[in-house]
């Protein structure tokens, strides 16, 4: 019988690539999105996919409309990919930050928990959650101690715990996966990662003479989206829900990327189109983030497949090519 899966944040990123990876394995798709104005599909038309989606208006605040989606698609798998995932952003909008990433979570619980309890849901976690938490390692694993530092990742250790307490008191089959950074040609262009790739492809075309970043210190663990969807499919296949952390194991500087950015480009000289910008540093910030993904290895037999230097060229290829036809 074809699985039916419903998706929140379709639209989104990590939306697109998994929409791909399910429709590839013979799934019937469904997703869940907020009316706009101006709808925007194109990371799903990057992926050639957007006419193979069944649409299902509704947002994370609206619990209705969520059994809504819920009673049309009628999913064995839910994959809550909605936020608002921008971490700086959520410094200026903390309280709608929490709304979607922590009470949208708890609508989604309590509407499976009436109508499909039988669903299995995998929600999307975030190293964010740990805060400068490390084992004596340097590493974050499914048991470090969550102290997170932004009102983003407060949001998502709420939901992250409700999860939790859903599958405990209610035996609802959900999962947690602690995703570290990961990126693709089509992350957001508000992300560091993408607007160094974006920025690399301005200069390149006379567009832009320098990029304004704002902490080139920090470390970030970074790898390819359409790699870590393939661990949140593995999850739901488990007999068991449980959370696994999803990471490299290895981390970079800004300082790093953007060498490695640059050097795609094939300009050597990168620190003359950078300046630090203060406006761009955050109110606390995460000195380092590395992932031991080790059980998510061990139990799903995922580990990523994509190297961090593959990763920036791909993007920096795909962004100078853009820029070089608009
Ligand atoms: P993204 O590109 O920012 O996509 C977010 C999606 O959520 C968009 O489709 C957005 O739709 C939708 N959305 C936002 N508010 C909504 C609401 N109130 N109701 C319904 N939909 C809403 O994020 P991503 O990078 O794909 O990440 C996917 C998930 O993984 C997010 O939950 C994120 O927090 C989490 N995560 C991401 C990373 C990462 O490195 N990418 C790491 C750890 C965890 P509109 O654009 O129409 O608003």
């Amino acid at each position: 019988m074809t699985k039916r899966a419903l998706i929140t944040g379709i639209t989104g990123q990590d939306g697109a690539y998994l929409s791909k990876l399910l429709i590839g394995k013979g799934y019937s798709v469904f997703g869940f999105i907020s009316r706009r104005v101006n709808q925007n599909f194109s990371n799903l038309d990057y992926l050639g996919i957007t006419n193979k989606i069944e649409y299902v208006f509704g947002d994370m605040t609206d619990l209705a409309s969520i059994n809504h989606a819920i009673r049309v698609s009628r999913p064995n798998e839910i994959y809550n990919l909605a936020a608002m995932s921008f971490v700086g952003l959520s410094w200026q909008e903390p309280i709608y930050t929490s709304q979607v990433n922590s009470l949208g979570v708890l609508n989604l619980l309590e509407s499976m928990k009436d109508i499909t309890p039988t669903s299995k849901l995998y929600q999307a976690s975030t190293s964010e959650m740990f805060g400068n938490s490390v084992e004596k390692n340097g590493t974050q694993n499914e048991n470090t101690q969550m102290i997170p530092r932004s009102p983003y990742g407060f949001s998502k250790l709420f939901a992250h715990n409700a999860v939790r307490n859903y599958r405990e008191s209610f035996g609802i089959f959900a999962c947690s996966g602690i995703l570290f950074n990961h990126e693709s040609p089509i992350r957001g262009l508000e992300f560091v990662t993408r607007k160094i790739t974006d920025g690399v492809g301005q200069i390149i075309s006379g567009k832009k003479k320098f990029i304004e970043l704002g902490n080139l210190e920090v470390r970030r663990d970074w790898g390819f989206a359409g790699d870590y969807v393939e661990a949140m499919w593995l999850m739901l296949q488990e007999k068991k829900p449980d959370d696994y952390v999803v990471a490299t194991g290895k981390n970079w500087s800004i300082k790093e990327l953007l060498s490695v950015a640059f050097k795609y480009a094939e300009i050597k000289d990168w620190e003359k189109y950078i300046k630090v910008n203060p406006l761009f540093l955050r109110p606390a910030e995460l000195v380092t983030l590395k992932g031991d993904s080790s059980k998510a290895k061990r139990v799903l037999g995922w580990s990523p497949k994509t190297s961090f230097d593959d990763l920036i060229k791909l993007m920096v290829n795909e962004d100078i090519m853009r820029h070089s036809i608009k």
